[in-house]
């Protein structure tokens, strides 16, 4: 594993922040709460991936520029999800995390250009993706030369219609612990789609060994421009993260 990677799993990697933001005074506010909690890496998309075009896209540009200004300001690692060749080509060297979601893990060129930076890369797992099929994207990025590539179980779709937004698979992180080197972090948040499911999975995660989570949290999570309903709060997060000390401790 490369050096960097090592720096970045001494612990668990905890990544929480909100899904996207609509102006600079939502993501400083998140910032600020983030930093007296102790949490060094704060998600928010600016490029945002929606099922529905007519939904909020991001901040786009603008957005990056904050998410600069709020590493400035706070010292936080930003992760972000990167769509497009260009924003790759334009923003990869620059942020801390380059985030690839579910809907891009197919999109071979992009993977590939991903991998020419030399930035981590979050390769989230697509809907219905084997592990085998998740390996290879990730090996898409690896063979470009960049070698910090994070696995992302974030659930995937059955053909079930319960309420939730997707299953979150467990069995990803003994099957990737045990058959690869790679370090598999879980997204209990788009895995449930339920805000009251977020705890429980993350401890069922943490429990099961993964090397860390991606949570989407918000000082007000109703008032959260996308994926509201699976937003989970800061005292939800808190006790995610006390969790996470005293199994530490086990
Ligand atoms: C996200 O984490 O912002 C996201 C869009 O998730 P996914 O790609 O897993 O749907
Ligand atoms: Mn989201």
């Amino acid at each position: 594993m490369s050096d960097k990677l090592k720096e970045m799993f001494k612990e668990k990697l905890i990544i929480a922040g909100p899904c996207t933001f609509g102006n600079y005074e939502e993501i400083y506010k998140i910032a600020e709460e983030l930093k007296k909690k102790n949490i060094k890496y704060m998600r928010a998309g600016t490029f945002k991936m929606r099922t529905n075009p007519n939904s909020f896209q991001g901040l786009r540009d603008m957005g990056m520029e904050m998410l600069f200004k709020i590493r400035e300001d706070f010292g936080l690692k930003i992760v972000t999800e990167l769509t497009t060749i260009e924003q790759i080509k334009k923003y990869g060297n620059k942020v801390d995390v380059i985030q690839i979601g579910a809907r891009n893990m197919f999109n071979y060129e992009l993977l590939k250009e991903a991998g020419r930076t030399n930035t981590p890369v979050l390769l989230k797992r697509s809907f219905s993706a084997s592990y085998e099929e998740w390996l290879l994207a990730a090996e898409y990025i690896k063979n470009e030369g960049n070698k910090n590539v994070i696995l992302c179980e974030r659930g995937i779709r059955n053909n079930i219609s319960n309420d939730t937004r997707n299953v979150l698979d467990i069995e990803a992180i003994p099957y990737i612990q045990k058959n690869t080197d790679y370090k598999i972090i879980v997204d209990p948040s788009h895995a449930s789609g339920n805000r009251y499911m977020v705890e429980p999975l993350s401890k069922a995660a943490l429990v099961a060994g993964c090397d860390g989570l991606l949570l989407e949290a918000h000082y007000n999570p109703e008032e959260s421009l996308c994926d509201a309903a699976e937003t989970i709060d800061f005292e939800t997060l808190d006790r995610i993260i006390e969790f996470n000390k005293k199994i530490k401790n086990l």
